[in-house]
Protein backbone atom coordinates (compact mmCIF):
# COMPACT_ATOMS: atom_id res chain seq x y z
CA UNK A 1 0.00 0.00 0.00
CA UNK A 2 1.22 3.44 -1.03
CA UNK A 3 1.94 6.00 1.76
CA UNK A 4 -1.85 7.94 2.04
CA UNK A 5 -1.00 11.92 1.95
CA UNK A 6 -3.60 13.76 4.37
CA UNK A 7 -5.06 16.85 3.98
CA UNK A 8 -7.75 18.90 5.01
CA UNK A 9 -8.93 19.98 1.47
CA UNK A 10 -8.08 18.07 -1.69
CA UNK A 11 -8.40 19.75 -5.17
CA UNK A 12 -8.33 17.87 -8.62
CA UNK A 13 -7.23 20.30 -11.20
CA UNK A 14 -4.82 23.37 -10.80
CA UNK A 15 -6.20 25.63 -13.83
CA UNK A 16 -7.74 28.82 -12.99
CA UNK A 17 -10.70 27.93 -10.67
CA UNK A 18 -8.70 24.91 -8.85
CA UNK A 19 -6.22 27.62 -8.29
CA UNK A 20 -8.28 29.78 -6.76
CA UNK A 21 -10.13 27.53 -4.68
CA UNK A 22 -7.36 26.71 -2.90
CA UNK A 23 -5.76 30.40 -2.06
CA UNK A 24 -8.97 31.44 -0.96
CA UNK A 25 -8.87 28.28 1.23
CA UNK A 26 -5.78 28.44 2.37
CA UNK A 27 -6.15 32.03 3.04
CA UNK A 28 -9.36 31.10 5.46
CA UNK A 29 -6.14 28.97 7.34
CA UNK A 30 -7.33 25.47 6.10
CA UNK A 31 -4.77 22.89 4.63
CA UNK A 32 -5.20 22.24 0.61
CA UNK A 33 -3.26 19.69 -1.58
CA UNK A 34 -4.00 20.51 -5.35
CA UNK A 35 -3.27 17.60 -7.70
CA UNK A 36 -2.85 18.43 -11.36
CA UNK A 37 -1.48 16.44 -14.23
CA UNK A 38 0.28 18.94 -15.97
CA UNK A 39 3.65 19.38 -15.67
CA UNK A 40 5.00 22.78 -13.60
CA UNK A 41 4.83 25.88 -15.69
CA UNK A 42 3.35 23.57 -18.93
CA UNK A 43 1.33 26.47 -20.52
CA UNK A 44 -2.57 25.54 -20.76
CA UNK A 45 -4.44 25.70 -24.12
CA UNK A 46 -4.62 29.79 -25.44
CA UNK A 47 -8.47 29.84 -24.52
CA UNK A 48 -9.64 32.33 -22.17
CA UNK A 49 -8.72 36.42 -22.38
CA UNK A 50 -11.12 38.03 -20.42
CA UNK A 51 -11.05 38.44 -16.67
CA UNK A 52 -14.51 39.94 -15.50
CA UNK A 53 -14.33 42.77 -12.90
CA UNK A 54 -15.75 40.29 -9.84
CA UNK A 55 -12.74 37.94 -10.75
CA UNK A 56 -10.36 40.65 -10.46
CA UNK A 57 -11.87 42.00 -7.26
CA UNK A 58 -11.89 38.28 -5.79
CA UNK A 59 -8.49 38.16 -7.36
CA UNK A 60 -7.49 41.55 -5.64
CA UNK A 61 -8.46 40.09 -2.29
CA UNK A 62 -5.86 37.03 -2.94
CA UNK A 63 -3.30 39.65 -3.22
CA UNK A 64 -2.39 38.47 -7.14
CA UNK A 65 -4.75 41.27 -9.01
CA UNK A 66 -1.57 43.63 -9.35
CA UNK A 67 0.74 41.03 -10.55
CA UNK A 68 -2.08 40.04 -13.12
CA UNK A 69 -2.85 43.56 -13.84
CA UNK A 70 0.84 44.00 -14.98
CA UNK A 71 0.64 40.99 -17.23
CA UNK A 72 -0.62 40.05 -20.85
CA UNK A 73 -0.50 42.76 -23.39
CA UNK A 74 1.88 45.57 -23.34
CA UNK A 75 0.49 48.27 -21.05
CA UNK A 76 -0.35 50.00 -24.24
CA UNK A 77 -2.21 47.89 -26.40
CA UNK A 78 -5.95 49.05 -27.09
CA UNK A 79 -7.86 46.55 -25.26
CA UNK A 80 -11.19 47.86 -27.66
CA UNK A 81 -12.71 45.69 -29.70
CA UNK A 82 -13.73 46.45 -33.75
CA UNK A 83 -15.80 45.31 -36.09
CA UNK A 84 -14.04 45.47 -39.65
CA UNK A 85 -15.12 43.96 -42.98
CA UNK A 86 -11.97 41.90 -42.49
CA UNK A 87 -9.43 42.42 -39.89
CA UNK A 88 -7.16 44.57 -42.44
CA UNK A 89 -10.19 46.06 -43.84
CA UNK A 90 -12.96 49.07 -43.08
CA UNK A 91 -13.43 49.48 -39.92
CA UNK A 92 -17.75 49.57 -39.18
CA UNK A 93 -17.64 50.27 -35.80
CA UNK A 94 -15.74 49.99 -32.16
CA UNK A 95 -16.46 49.38 -28.56
CA UNK A 96 -13.50 51.39 -26.46
CA UNK A 97 -12.67 49.54 -23.84
CA UNK A 98 -9.06 51.26 -22.02
CA UNK A 99 -5.60 49.65 -22.16
CA UNK A 100 -4.80 48.43 -19.49
CA UNK A 101 -2.06 51.38 -18.22
CA UNK A 102 -5.42 53.70 -18.41
CA UNK A 103 -7.71 50.94 -16.67
CA UNK A 104 -8.05 52.92 -13.56
CA UNK A 105 -8.83 56.38 -14.62
CA UNK A 106 -10.07 56.10 -17.86
CA UNK A 107 -13.66 57.27 -17.98
CA UNK A 108 -16.39 57.92 -20.48
CA UNK A 109 -16.77 54.09 -22.02
CA UNK A 110 -19.46 51.66 -21.62
CA UNK A 111 -17.33 49.68 -18.87
CA UNK A 112 -14.85 52.28 -17.27
CA UNK A 113 -17.76 53.95 -14.25
CA UNK A 114 -18.58 50.51 -12.44
CA UNK A 115 -19.11 50.31 -8.81
CA UNK A 116 -15.41 48.43 -8.40
CA UNK A 117 -11.84 49.52 -7.37
CA UNK A 118 -11.17 46.19 -10.08
CA UNK A 119 -12.40 46.89 -14.04
CA UNK A 120 -11.68 43.77 -15.89
CA UNK A 121 -8.85 42.58 -17.40
CA UNK A 122 -7.97 41.32 -21.31
CA UNK A 123 -5.16 38.79 -20.44
CA UNK A 124 -4.98 35.13 -21.99
CA UNK A 125 -5.16 32.21 -20.08
CA UNK A 126 -1.29 31.19 -21.04
CA UNK A 127 -0.17 34.43 -19.03
CA UNK A 128 -2.99 34.49 -16.37
CA UNK A 129 -2.11 31.02 -15.28
CA UNK A 130 1.43 31.49 -14.23
CA UNK A 131 1.04 34.12 -12.46
CA UNK A 132 -1.75 32.41 -10.50
CA UNK A 133 0.33 28.95 -10.25
CA UNK A 134 3.54 31.29 -8.82
CA UNK A 135 1.10 33.00 -6.38
CA UNK A 136 -0.41 29.83 -5.17
CA UNK A 137 2.83 28.58 -4.89
CA UNK A 138 3.64 31.04 -1.88
CA UNK A 139 0.42 30.03 0.12
CA UNK A 140 1.04 28.92 3.73
CA UNK A 141 -0.62 26.25 3.90
CA UNK A 142 -1.01 25.35 0.14
CA UNK A 143 0.54 22.14 -1.56
CA UNK A 144 0.98 21.39 -5.16
CA UNK A 145 1.61 18.36 -6.68
CA UNK A 146 2.15 18.43 -10.30
CA UNK A 147 2.47 15.09 -13.01
CA UNK A 148 -0.23 13.17 -10.89
CA UNK A 149 -3.30 12.11 -12.37
CA UNK A 150 -6.24 11.50 -9.89
CA UNK A 151 -8.16 8.16 -10.88
CA UNK A 152 -10.95 7.73 -8.66
CA UNK A 153 -12.37 9.82 -6.05
CA UNK A 154 -15.09 7.91 -2.77
CA UNK A 155 -16.48 8.90 0.52
CA UNK A 156 -17.59 7.58 3.62
CA UNK A 157 -18.77 9.22 6.38
CA UNK A 158 -15.53 10.07 7.82
CA UNK A 159 -13.69 11.56 5.10
CA UNK A 160 -12.72 11.00 1.01
CA UNK A 161 -9.91 9.30 -1.41
CA UNK A 162 -8.23 9.85 -3.91
CA UNK A 163 -6.44 7.53 -5.81
CA UNK A 164 -4.12 8.09 -8.62
CA UNK A 165 -0.54 8.01 -9.71
CA UNK A 166 2.78 9.95 -10.23
CA UNK A 167 3.24 10.09 -13.91
CA UNK A 168 6.67 10.32 -13.82
CA UNK A 169 7.89 7.49 -11.43
CA UNK A 170 4.80 5.29 -12.28
CA UNK A 171 4.48 4.87 -8.10
CA UNK A 172 0.40 4.67 -7.01
CA UNK A 173 -0.98 7.85 -4.87
CA UNK A 174 -3.52 7.58 -2.10
CA UNK A 175 -4.72 10.72 -0.61
CA UNK A 176 -7.61 11.24 2.15
CA UNK A 177 -9.04 14.01 2.55
CA UNK A 178 -12.06 15.67 4.76
CA UNK A 179 -13.86 17.27 1.92
CA UNK A 180 -12.75 16.98 -2.27
CA UNK A 181 -13.36 19.46 -5.20
CA UNK A 182 -12.99 18.00 -8.09
CA UNK A 183 -12.03 21.30 -10.65
CA UNK A 184 -10.95 19.29 -13.03
CA UNK A 185 -12.33 20.76 -16.68
CA UNK A 186 -15.14 19.79 -19.11
CA UNK A 187 -14.02 16.00 -18.59
CA UNK A 188 -13.92 15.61 -15.17
CA UNK A 189 -13.43 12.30 -13.93
CA UNK A 190 -14.96 13.70 -10.36
CA UNK A 191 -18.47 14.60 -11.92
CA UNK A 192 -18.78 11.19 -13.09
CA UNK A 193 -17.91 9.60 -10.17
CA UNK A 194 -20.22 11.66 -8.10
CA UNK A 195 -23.13 10.69 -10.64
CA UNK A 196 -23.87 13.97 -12.08
CA UNK A 197 -24.28 14.39 -15.67
CA UNK A 198 -24.60 17.40 -17.80
CA UNK A 199 -27.61 18.99 -19.12
CA UNK A 200 -28.39 21.14 -21.84
CA UNK A 201 -27.73 21.70 -25.37
CA UNK A 202 -24.50 19.77 -26.43
CA UNK A 203 -23.84 21.71 -29.98
CA UNK A 204 -24.64 25.15 -30.14
CA UNK A 205 -21.84 25.75 -32.73
CA UNK A 206 -18.71 24.55 -34.17
CA UNK A 207 -15.62 26.92 -34.39
CA UNK A 208 -12.81 26.03 -36.62
CA UNK A 209 -10.07 27.62 -34.14
CA UNK A 210 -6.05 28.40 -35.00
CA UNK A 211 -3.13 29.89 -32.74
CA UNK A 212 -0.68 31.81 -35.01
CA UNK A 213 2.52 33.82 -35.33
CA UNK A 214 2.48 36.33 -37.88
CA UNK A 215 4.52 39.27 -36.97
CA UNK A 216 3.54 41.47 -40.16
CA UNK A 217 -0.02 41.63 -39.35
CA UNK A 218 0.31 44.38 -37.00
CA UNK A 219 1.87 46.48 -40.14
CA UNK A 220 -0.77 45.56 -42.31
CA UNK A 221 -3.81 46.84 -40.21
CA UNK A 222 -5.54 49.97 -41.59
CA UNK A 223 -6.66 51.14 -38.17
CA UNK A 224 -5.59 51.16 -35.08
CA UNK A 225 -5.26 47.83 -33.58
CA UNK A 226 -7.46 46.35 -31.10
CA UNK A 227 -7.97 43.22 -28.54
CA UNK A 228 -10.37 41.53 -30.43
CA UNK A 229 -11.36 42.53 -34.17
CA UNK A 230 -14.17 40.54 -35.51
CA UNK A 231 -14.34 40.16 -39.62
CA UNK A 232 -17.93 40.47 -40.97
CA UNK A 233 -18.24 39.58 -45.03
CA UNK A 234 -20.26 37.52 -46.89
CA UNK A 235 -17.34 35.14 -47.82
CA UNK A 236 -15.97 33.90 -43.83
CA UNK A 237 -16.69 35.29 -40.54
CA UNK A 238 -14.64 35.32 -37.86
CA UNK A 239 -12.82 37.05 -34.64
CA UNK A 240 -9.23 37.69 -34.23
CA UNK A 241 -7.71 38.21 -30.47
CA UNK A 242 -4.20 39.42 -30.08
CA UNK A 243 -2.55 37.30 -28.00
CA UNK A 244 0.98 38.94 -27.22
CA UNK A 245 -0.26 41.82 -28.55
CA UNK A 246 3.25 41.70 -31.15
CA UNK A 247 2.94 38.58 -33.31
CA UNK A 248 0.63 35.72 -31.83
CA UNK A 249 -3.01 36.06 -32.47
CA UNK A 250 -5.82 33.41 -32.00
CA UNK A 251 -8.54 33.42 -34.82
CA UNK A 252 -11.63 31.81 -34.63
CA UNK A 253 -13.69 30.69 -38.07
CA UNK A 254 -17.36 30.14 -37.02
CA UNK A 255 -18.43 27.24 -39.04
CA UNK A 256 -21.82 27.48 -40.60
CA UNK A 257 -24.84 25.19 -39.25
CA UNK A 258 -24.37 22.98 -42.83
CA UNK A 259 -20.19 22.46 -41.55
CA UNK A 260 -20.44 19.90 -39.78
CA UNK A 261 -16.52 19.00 -39.60
CA UNK A 262 -13.75 21.50 -38.14
CA UNK A 263 -12.45 20.29 -41.38
CA UNK A 264 -15.24 21.02 -43.49
CA UNK A 265 -14.00 24.48 -44.11
CA UNK A 266 -10.06 24.62 -45.83
CA UNK A 267 -8.20 26.68 -43.01
CA UNK A 268 -5.54 28.21 -44.87
CA UNK A 269 -8.40 30.09 -47.42
CA UNK A 270 -10.63 30.61 -44.18
CA UNK A 271 -7.57 32.21 -42.22
CA UNK A 272 -6.75 34.82 -45.50
CA UNK A 273 -10.25 35.32 -45.84
CA UNK A 274 -10.81 36.49 -42.25
CA UNK A 275 -7.55 38.47 -42.41
CA UNK A 276 -8.08 40.05 -45.42
CA UNK A 277 -4.66 38.86 -47.09
CA UNK A 278 -3.61 37.46 -50.08
CA UNK A 279 -1.11 34.15 -50.83
CA UNK A 280 1.86 36.19 -49.69
CA UNK A 281 1.16 36.77 -46.60
CA UNK A 282 3.42 34.32 -43.92
CA UNK A 283 2.45 33.06 -41.04
CA UNK A 284 3.22 29.91 -38.77
CA UNK A 285 0.28 27.49 -37.18
CA UNK A 286 1.12 26.89 -33.41
CA UNK A 287 -1.91 25.25 -32.36
CA UNK A 288 -5.19 24.22 -33.84
CA UNK A 289 -7.62 24.81 -30.96
CA UNK A 290 -10.87 23.75 -32.45
CA UNK A 291 -14.03 23.64 -30.06
CA UNK A 292 -17.49 22.85 -29.36
CA UNK A 293 -19.48 26.05 -28.13
CA UNK A 294 -21.84 23.66 -25.47
CA UNK A 295 -24.76 25.30 -22.98
CA UNK A 296 -24.26 22.10 -20.22
CA UNK A 297 -25.04 22.60 -16.75
CA UNK A 298 -24.89 19.52 -13.97
CA UNK A 299 -27.83 18.48 -12.97
CA UNK A 300 -25.56 18.04 -9.33
CA UNK A 301 -22.57 20.32 -7.59
CA UNK A 302 -22.20 17.68 -5.00
CA UNK A 303 -22.10 14.66 -3.17
CA UNK A 304 -21.89 14.39 0.45
CA UNK A 305 -18.00 15.51 0.85
CA UNK A 306 -16.97 15.71 -3.16
CA UNK A 307 -17.64 19.02 -4.95
CA UNK A 308 -17.46 20.02 -8.87
CA UNK A 309 -16.71 23.14 -9.62
CA UNK A 310 -15.77 25.64 -12.83
CA UNK A 311 -15.96 23.80 -16.33
CA UNK A 312 -16.41 20.53 -14.12
CA UNK A 313 -19.61 21.56 -13.62
CA UNK A 314 -20.78 23.78 -16.25
CA UNK A 315 -19.86 24.64 -20.11
CA UNK A 316 -20.75 26.90 -22.63
CA UNK A 317 -19.96 28.96 -25.41
CA UNK A 318 -17.39 31.44 -24.76
CA UNK A 319 -19.94 34.47 -25.40
CA UNK A 320 -19.19 37.42 -22.94
CA UNK A 321 -16.22 35.20 -21.77
CA UNK A 322 -17.91 33.90 -18.83
CA UNK A 323 -16.75 30.23 -18.57
CA UNK A 324 -13.69 30.70 -16.05
CA UNK A 325 -14.98 33.77 -14.74
CA UNK A 326 -18.26 31.83 -13.28
CA UNK A 327 -16.05 28.90 -12.29
CA UNK A 328 -14.19 31.38 -10.16
CA UNK A 329 -17.49 32.86 -8.65
CA UNK A 330 -17.74 29.21 -7.92
CA UNK A 331 -14.85 29.01 -6.28
CA UNK A 332 -15.40 31.80 -3.99
CA UNK A 333 -19.03 30.87 -2.92
CA UNK A 334 -17.55 27.54 -1.91
CA UNK A 335 -14.37 28.02 -0.32
CA UNK A 336 -15.83 29.94 2.83
CA UNK A 337 -18.46 27.45 3.42
CA UNK A 338 -15.62 24.36 3.49
CA UNK A 339 -13.65 26.68 5.91
CA UNK A 340 -16.64 27.54 7.96
CA UNK A 341 -17.02 23.82 8.25
CA UNK A 342 -13.55 22.77 8.63
CA UNK A 343 -13.38 25.43 11.12
CA UNK A 344 -15.94 24.32 12.47
CA UNK A 345 -18.26 27.14 13.22
CA UNK A 346 -20.55 26.16 9.62
CA UNK A 347 -23.48 23.67 10.59
CA UNK A 348 -24.59 20.93 8.94
CA UNK A 349 -26.61 22.89 6.32
CA UNK A 350 -23.54 25.07 5.40
CA UNK A 351 -22.42 23.14 2.55
CA UNK A 352 -25.77 22.73 0.76
CA UNK A 353 -25.46 26.30 0.34
CA UNK A 354 -23.12 25.75 -2.81
CA UNK A 355 -25.10 24.38 -4.89
CA UNK A 356 -28.32 26.26 -4.02
CA UNK A 357 -26.95 29.59 -4.82
CA UNK A 358 -24.38 28.51 -7.73
CA UNK A 359 -26.16 25.99 -10.01
CA UNK A 360 -29.22 28.77 -10.59
CA UNK A 361 -26.55 31.39 -11.46
CA UNK A 362 -24.66 29.22 -13.56
CA UNK A 363 -28.02 28.12 -15.45
CA UNK A 364 -28.59 31.99 -16.39
CA UNK A 365 -25.09 32.48 -17.39
CA UNK A 366 -25.14 29.75 -19.89
CA UNK A 367 -28.80 30.90 -21.08
CA UNK A 368 -27.36 34.03 -21.89
CA UNK A 369 -24.27 32.83 -23.33
CA UNK A 370 -26.24 30.81 -25.77
CA UNK A 371 -28.75 33.65 -26.78
CA UNK A 372 -25.74 35.50 -28.01
CA UNK A 373 -24.45 33.15 -29.75
CA UNK A 374 -27.53 32.68 -31.66
CA UNK A 375 -28.02 36.70 -32.24
CA UNK A 376 -24.39 36.95 -33.72
CA UNK A 377 -25.32 33.48 -35.66
CA UNK A 378 -28.28 35.39 -37.42
CA UNK A 379 -26.02 38.11 -37.50
CA UNK A 380 -23.19 36.63 -39.83
CA UNK A 381 -26.33 35.20 -42.22
CA UNK A 382 -27.70 38.12 -42.76
CA UNK A 383 -24.43 39.67 -43.89
CA UNK A 384 -25.29 42.57 -46.58
CA UNK A 385 -23.51 41.42 -49.92
CA UNK A 386 -22.38 44.91 -50.77
CA UNK A 387 -20.60 45.44 -46.92
CA UNK A 388 -17.00 46.01 -49.07
CA UNK A 389 -18.70 48.12 -51.85
CA UNK A 390 -16.89 51.40 -52.70
CA UNK A 391 -20.35 53.15 -52.99
CA UNK A 392 -22.53 55.09 -51.36
CA UNK A 393 -24.72 52.15 -51.05
CA UNK A 394 -22.20 50.03 -49.54
CA UNK A 395 -20.99 53.26 -47.02
CA UNK A 396 -24.48 52.71 -45.65
CA UNK A 397 -24.40 49.17 -45.37
CA UNK A 398 -21.32 49.47 -43.53
CA UNK A 399 -22.77 52.03 -41.16
CA UNK A 400 -25.89 49.91 -40.48
CA UNK A 401 -23.71 47.03 -39.42
CA UNK A 402 -21.47 48.66 -37.48
CA UNK A 403 -24.22 50.21 -35.46
CA UNK A 404 -26.26 46.54 -35.07
CA UNK A 405 -22.65 45.26 -34.27
CA UNK A 406 -21.86 47.34 -31.28
CA UNK A 407 -25.41 47.63 -30.55
CA UNK A 408 -25.37 43.42 -29.91
CA UNK A 409 -22.06 43.49 -28.91
CA UNK A 410 -21.32 45.95 -26.09
CA UNK A 411 -23.95 43.46 -24.43
CA UNK A 412 -21.31 40.77 -24.03
CA UNK A 413 -17.85 42.78 -24.18
CA UNK A 414 -19.14 45.00 -21.31
CA UNK A 415 -21.11 42.31 -19.01
CA UNK A 416 -22.07 44.32 -16.33
CA UNK A 417 -24.89 42.03 -15.25
CA UNK A 418 -22.87 38.93 -15.32
CA UNK A 419 -20.17 40.86 -12.98
CA UNK A 420 -22.43 42.72 -10.61
CA UNK A 421 -26.42 41.32 -11.29
CA UNK A 422 -26.90 38.07 -10.02
CA UNK A 423 -28.08 37.54 -6.89
CA UNK A 424 -28.71 34.35 -4.86
CA UNK A 425 -32.71 33.85 -3.73
CA UNK A 426 -32.95 30.11 -2.69
CA UNK A 427 -30.18 30.35 0.06
CA UNK A 428 -30.63 27.95 3.33
CA UNK A 429 -27.65 30.33 4.03
CA UNK A 430 -29.43 34.15 3.94
CA UNK A 431 -32.11 36.02 5.61
CA UNK A 432 -34.48 37.07 3.15
CA UNK A 433 -36.88 39.92 4.01
CA UNK A 434 -39.47 39.78 1.07
CA UNK A 435 -38.22 41.95 -1.22
CA UNK A 436 -37.50 40.87 -4.89
CA UNK A 437 -33.31 41.34 -6.32
CA UNK A 438 -33.57 43.45 -9.28
CA UNK A 439 -33.88 41.78 -12.56
CA UNK A 440 -30.46 42.07 -14.40
CA UNK A 441 -29.22 41.15 -18.15
CA UNK A 442 -26.09 39.82 -19.61
CA UNK A 443 -25.34 44.08 -19.23
CA UNK A 444 -27.54 45.26 -17.31
CA UNK A 445 -27.52 45.63 -13.54
CA UNK A 446 -28.77 47.36 -10.58
CA UNK A 447 -26.24 47.54 -6.98
CA UNK A 448 -29.31 46.37 -4.29
CA UNK A 449 -29.14 45.10 -0.53
CA UNK A 450 -31.68 42.91 -0.90
CA UNK A 451 -29.96 39.51 0.68
CA UNK A 452 -28.81 37.33 -2.00
CA UNK A 453 -26.96 40.83 -4.36
CA UNK A 454 -23.33 41.33 -4.15
CA UNK A 455 -22.99 43.98 -1.75
CA UNK A 456 -23.50 47.12 -3.25
CA UNK A 457 -19.50 48.84 -3.49
CA UNK A 458 -18.35 52.47 -3.07
CA UNK A 459 -16.00 54.03 -2.25
CA UNK A 460 -15.24 55.28 1.43
CA UNK A 461 -14.24 58.66 2.87
CA UNK A 462 -10.36 57.63 3.31
CA UNK A 463 -10.54 56.91 -0.09
CA UNK A 464 -10.33 53.15 0.14
CA UNK A 465 -12.34 50.72 -1.82
CA UNK A 466 -15.33 49.17 0.78
CA UNK A 467 -14.22 45.90 -0.63
CA UNK A 468 -10.48 46.25 0.91
CA UNK A 469 -12.30 47.15 4.21
CA UNK A 470 -14.59 44.43 4.54
CA UNK A 471 -13.02 41.21 6.80
CA UNK A 472 -12.21 38.30 5.47
CA UNK A 473 -15.31 37.06 6.98
CA UNK A 474 -18.86 38.47 7.73
CA UNK A 475 -18.73 42.24 8.21
CA UNK A 476 -22.16 43.86 9.91
CA UNK A 477 -22.26 47.23 8.46
CA UNK A 478 -23.04 50.04 10.41
CA UNK A 479 -24.74 53.12 8.53
CA UNK A 480 -25.57 54.61 11.92
CA UNK A 481 -23.68 54.85 15.02
CA UNK A 482 -26.33 55.10 17.24
CA UNK A 483 -27.28 51.39 17.27
CA UNK A 484 -26.21 48.83 19.43
CA UNK A 485 -24.96 46.19 17.91
CA UNK A 486 -23.97 44.22 20.84
CA UNK A 487 -26.71 41.42 20.76
CA UNK A 488 -25.36 40.33 17.50
CA UNK A 489 -21.97 40.49 18.43
CA UNK A 490 -22.18 38.23 21.20
CA UNK A 491 -24.56 35.78 19.27
CA UNK A 492 -21.83 35.58 16.41
CA UNK A 493 -19.17 35.29 19.05
CA UNK A 494 -21.19 32.64 21.26
CA UNK A 495 -21.38 29.92 17.87
CA UNK A 496 -17.49 30.90 17.21
CA UNK A 497 -19.35 33.10 14.14
CA UNK A 498 -16.36 35.33 12.83
CA UNK A 499 -17.69 38.73 12.85
CA UNK A 500 -16.83 42.23 12.31
CA UNK A 501 -18.56 46.18 12.38
CA UNK A 502 -18.04 48.33 10.14
CA UNK A 503 -19.09 51.90 10.78
CA UNK A 504 -20.13 53.65 7.44
CA UNK A 505 -19.71 57.40 7.68
CA UNK A 506 -19.73 58.31 3.36
CA UNK A 507 -22.84 60.07 2.19
CA UNK A 508 -22.45 58.04 -0.73
CA UNK A 509 -23.46 54.83 0.74
CA UNK A 510 -26.97 56.36 2.33
CA UNK A 511 -28.57 56.36 -1.37
CA UNK A 512 -27.21 53.07 -2.15
CA UNK A 513 -28.09 51.55 1.79
CA UNK A 514 -31.69 52.13 2.45
CA UNK A 515 -30.96 49.72 5.72
CA UNK A 516 -29.28 51.40 8.84
CA UNK A 517 -27.45 47.37 9.28
CA UNK A 518 -26.23 45.31 6.08
CA UNK A 519 -24.59 42.21 7.16
CA UNK A 520 -21.91 41.54 4.21
CA UNK A 521 -21.09 37.75 3.87
CA UNK A 522 -17.38 36.56 3.20
CA UNK A 523 -17.64 36.54 -0.39
CA UNK A 524 -19.56 40.01 -0.48
CA UNK A 525 -22.92 39.03 -0.50
CA UNK A 526 -25.74 40.39 1.60
CA UNK A 527 -26.76 38.28 4.26
CA UNK A 528 -29.20 40.11 6.20
CA UNK A 529 -30.01 44.05 6.69
CA UNK A 530 -32.71 45.56 8.92
CA UNK A 531 -32.98 48.97 10.49
CA UNK A 532 -32.67 47.18 14.13
CA UNK A 533 -31.24 44.15 14.89
CA UNK A 534 -33.59 40.96 14.82
CA UNK A 535 -35.35 40.28 18.25
CA UNK A 536 -33.89 36.86 18.34
CA UNK A 537 -29.99 37.38 17.09
CA UNK A 538 -28.68 33.87 17.62
CA UNK A 539 -31.42 32.56 15.51
CA UNK A 540 -30.00 35.00 12.65
CA UNK A 541 -26.37 33.68 13.28
CA UNK A 542 -27.80 30.02 12.82
CA UNK A 543 -29.32 30.73 9.52
CA UNK A 544 -26.74 32.32 8.03
CA UNK A 545 -24.78 29.62 9.27
CA UNK A 546 -26.45 27.40 7.92
CA UNK A 547 -27.64 25.64 11.16
CA UNK A 548 -31.27 26.87 11.15
CA UNK A 549 -33.68 29.24 9.87
CA UNK A 550 -34.44 32.53 10.78
C1 LIG B 1 -12.17 29.51 -27.14
C2 LIG B 1 -12.45 29.70 -25.70
C3 LIG B 1 -12.43 30.99 -25.17
C4 LIG B 1 -12.71 31.19 -23.82
N1 LIG B 1 -12.70 32.46 -23.34
C5 LIG B 1 -13.02 32.68 -22.05
C6 LIG B 1 -13.00 33.99 -21.51
O1 LIG B 1 -12.65 34.96 -22.18
N2 LIG B 1 -13.36 34.16 -20.20
C7 LIG B 1 -13.74 33.10 -19.43
O2 LIG B 1 -14.09 33.31 -18.27
N3 LIG B 1 -13.71 31.83 -19.91
C8 LIG B 1 -13.37 31.62 -21.18
N4 LIG B 1 -13.34 30.34 -21.67
C9 LIG B 1 -13.58 29.22 -20.76
C10 LIG B 1 -12.35 28.93 -19.90
O3 LIG B 1 -11.23 28.64 -20.70
C11 LIG B 1 -12.66 27.77 -18.96
O4 LIG B 1 -13.92 28.01 -18.37
C12 LIG B 1 -11.61 27.61 -17.87
O5 LIG B 1 -10.39 27.14 -18.35
C13 LIG B 1 -12.11 26.59 -16.84
O6 LIG B 1 -11.20 26.52 -15.80
P1 LIG B 1 -11.17 25.23 -14.86
O7 LIG B 1 -10.08 25.50 -13.88
O8 LIG B 1 -12.55 24.94 -14.37
O9 LIG B 1 -10.81 24.02 -15.83
P2 LIG B 1 -9.53 23.79 -16.74
O10 LIG B 1 -8.94 25.07 -17.17
O11 LIG B 1 -9.94 22.81 -17.77
O12 LIG B 1 -8.49 23.10 -15.75
C14 LIG B 1 -8.68 21.78 -15.31
C15 LIG B 1 -7.33 21.26 -14.82
O13 LIG B 1 -7.52 20.00 -14.23
C16 LIG B 1 -6.46 19.14 -14.64
N5 LIG B 1 -6.97 17.77 -14.53
C17 LIG B 1 -7.97 17.22 -15.26
N6 LIG B 1 -8.21 15.96 -14.85
C18 LIG B 1 -7.35 15.71 -13.84
C19 LIG B 1 -7.11 14.56 -13.03
N7 LIG B 1 -7.83 13.45 -13.18
N8 LIG B 1 -6.14 14.62 -12.10
C20 LIG B 1 -5.40 15.76 -11.94
N9 LIG B 1 -5.59 16.89 -12.69
C21 LIG B 1 -6.56 16.86 -13.62
C22 LIG B 1 -6.15 19.58 -16.06
O14 LIG B 1 -4.84 19.22 -16.44
C23 LIG B 1 -6.35 21.09 -15.95
O15 LIG B 1 -5.15 21.76 -15.62
C24 LIG B 1 -13.04 30.08 -23.00
C25 LIG B 1 -13.06 28.80 -23.53
C26 LIG B 1 -12.79 28.61 -24.86
C27 LIG B 1 -12.85 27.23 -25.44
Amino acid sequence: MPETLETSVLVVGAGPVGLTLAMDLARRGVSVLVVEIRHQGEAPNVKCNHVSARSMEIFRRLGVSSALRNSGLPADYPNDVAYRTTVTGAELSRIPIPARQDRYTARGGPDTDWPTAEPPHRINQIYLEPVLFAHAQGCPGLRILNRTRIDDVTQDDGHAFATGIDLDSGAPVRIRCDYLVGCDGGRSMVRTRIGATLQGTAVVGRVQSTYFRAPSLLGLLRHTPAWATFALNPRRCGNVYAIDGRATWLLHNYLNADETEFDSVDRDWAIRTILGVGADFQYEILTKEDWVGRRLVADRFRDRRIFICGDAAHLWIPMAGYGMNAGIADAMNLSWQIAARVKGWGGDAVLSGYEAERQPITEQVSQFAMKHALALQKQREEVPANIEAADEEGERARAHAGQALYDLNVNQYCCGGLNFGYFYDHSPLIAYDGEAAPSYSMAGFTPSTVPGCRTPHFWLEDGRSLYDALGDDYTLLRLDRGIDTRALEQAAQQRGVPLRVLDIDTPAAHGLYRHRLVLSRPDQHVAWRGDELPADALALVDRIRGAGSA
